[in-house]
């Protein structure tokens, strides 16, 4: 029977290392302060946007939403991120998608200064995590290495198959894990026979977007699981990974709730900190 990879508890320790440096960047005299620019009343936005404020209080990092209407014009938006790319006291900059459909969203990522997108979406950051270099990664595929390397899993030189290549999770995740030495084959929905890759991972990491597409028939016995997956499903939410079956084959799964999203806001609060060095750097 596997263990959990506990997103939970992980992200508890993560918090307290947050705090630790927020601390030390007050007393330097610097406030961190993340900024939230929400367009419309999409529901769920809301609820994300109301999440990150009270994560960041919590940990001393000061926090600003800018909501602006539904049927702002882009120059709008475009006039507010630039407001916030140049105020030296605002050090985070996220801006809460869907946009409304008239909204160009890449005009809109690609309008945020690098060193302060904490989602890790602007092309230079993209282009940073192909290249290895220092930049600002998004939250939910350095979640994924977090709980496996806080967890105690070593990454290098282990078969790591990733099942999804979308944008936000697979992709980034690809070189981000590349980094830490493993070998990774990338499986998608043109894959034919999962399970025949699946099955030869040390590591599977799932990021579909499918409810419980793992069976335990496609794991190696004693493989490590990690589900990116957040499926809503009558009476909650799943991952991609069919955790009752599968916890009888791995030796370490995370759960849905409770593993890989426990820890995306706070290191989205990492991102904020990591920005004030990279700013810093620039400003020398
Ligand atoms: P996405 O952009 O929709 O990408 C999904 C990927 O899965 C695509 O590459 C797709 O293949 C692949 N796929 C679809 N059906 C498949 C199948 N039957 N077999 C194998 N691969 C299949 O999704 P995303 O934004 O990367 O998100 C992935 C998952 O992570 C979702 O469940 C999402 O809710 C979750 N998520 C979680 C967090 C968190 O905080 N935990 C944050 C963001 C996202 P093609 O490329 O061929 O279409």
């Amino acid at each position: 029977m596997a263990q959990l990879l506990d997103g939970k508890e992980i992200s508890k320790v993560l918090k307290e290392e947050i705090k630790e440096e927020v601390k030390g960047w007050k007393e330097q005299g610097i406030n961190p302060k993340l900024a939230v620019v929400l367009v419309g009343d999409d529901p769920a936005s809301v609820v994300y946007a109301k999440s990150k404020q009270k994560v960041s209080e919590g940990l001393g990092i000061d926090f600003e939403l800018f909501v602006l209407a539904a049927d702002s014009a882009e120059e709008e938006i475009l006039s507010l991120i630039d407001s916030l790319n140049t105020n030296t006291a605002v050090h985070g900059i996220m801006i809460e998608l869907p946009l409304p459909k008239h909204i160009s969203k890449e005009r809109v990522m690609a309008a945020v200064r690098p060193d302060k997108d904490v989602d890790g979406v602007h092309p230079i950051n993209r282009g940073y995590i192909l290249s290895g270099e220092e930049g600002l990664f998004p939250a939910t595929p350095q979640s994924c290495i977090e709980i496996l390397l806080r967890s105690g899993v070593e990454i290098a030189g282990k078969h790591v198959v990733i099942l999804g290549r979308g944008e936000t999770v697979g992709k980034p995740l690809v070189f981000l894990i590349l980094k830490h030495n493993a070998t990774v084959t990338i499986c998608h929905s043109k894959t034919p026979d999962l399970g025949a890759f699946t099955r030869q991972a040390d590591i599977v990491i799932a990021a579909v977007g499918k409810a419980k597409l793992l069976k335990k028939d496609m794991v190696k016995p004693g493989a490590v699981v990690v589900d990116a997956g957040i499926n809503e499903i009558p009476g909650g939410i799943c991952g991609d990974v069919d955790f009752d079956e599968v916890k009888e084959v791995a030796s370490l799964i995370s759960p849905v709730p409770g593993g890989v999203g426990s820890l995306t806001t706070a290191l989205v609060m990492r991102n904020v900190l990591k920005g004030i060095a990279l700013q810093g750097k620039e400003a020398k």
